[in-house]
């Protein structure tokens, strides 16, 4: 099975934690630094998981989600599995999410266990493959 991660973030910091993380299990990262990038970079490339931040210098995790979900590229994108990052700990903002085609929430500062929890979840670890 294949395990490419695409995390879209602008913050270098957990942008640096989360690769070494998902690195550390076997998964390969992919990385785009704002909201348009990160859409286009899951139409082109082979995503198997998307992490995604919320608070983007472009468009924000909202509205990526919602045209990374309605692509007319790659179809594939209905049901690529999106786990939603944000340091907005605001009632409501799990259900925008949620509502916006996400599939999960995670909210910042990542805790590595819980990050690794989330996405062997839905992609199981290269390292734990037999
Ligand atoms: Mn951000």
């Amino acid at each position: 099975m294949r395990s490419n991660v695409l995390y879209i973030e602008d913050n270098p910091d957990n942008m640096t934690l989360v690769k070494r993380a998902l690195e550390s299990r076997g998964y390969t990262l992919l990385q785009a630094v704002n909201g348009m990038e990160g859409v286009t970079t899951a139409e082109r490339e082979e995503v198997n998981l998307i992490l995604l931040d919320i608070n983007l210098p472009d468009i924000d995790g909202y509205e990526v989600a919602r045209r990374i979900r309605t692509s007319g590229k790659k179809n594939t994108l209905i049901y690529v599995p999106i786990i939603a990052v944000t340091a907005n700990a605001l009632k409501g903002d799990a259900e925008k999410a949620l509502s916006a085609g996400c599939d999960v929430y995670m909210s910042k500062p990542i805790n590595i266990r819980e990050l690794w929890a989330r996405v062997e979840a839905f992609v199981p670890s290269p390292m734990l493959q037999k």
